[in-house]
């Protein structure tokens, strides 16, 4: 997977790596992305609580 390299403020938990970016048009986006083989989870979330919620209570497809 490639992985965007203006991430910010960038946190792991668990499988799920945490990062901030800026989406081009002024906003900041939250962007949670699990790194575990065959795991394709990946969103986006408008507050930092909220995406290292989502990280913290993902559960990689089995
Ligand atoms: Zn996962």
């Amino acid at each position: 997977m490639t992985r965007p390299n203006r991430f910010t403020n960038v946190t792991r938990i668990g499988p799920v790596q945490v990062g901030t970016h800026h989406d081009g048009r002024g906003r900041t986006k939250h962007t949670a992305a699990c790194t575990a083989p065959g795991c394709n989870f990946s969103a986006d979330y408008l507050n930092r609580a909220a995406a290292e919620l989502a990280a913290r209570t993902h559960r990689c497809n089995p």
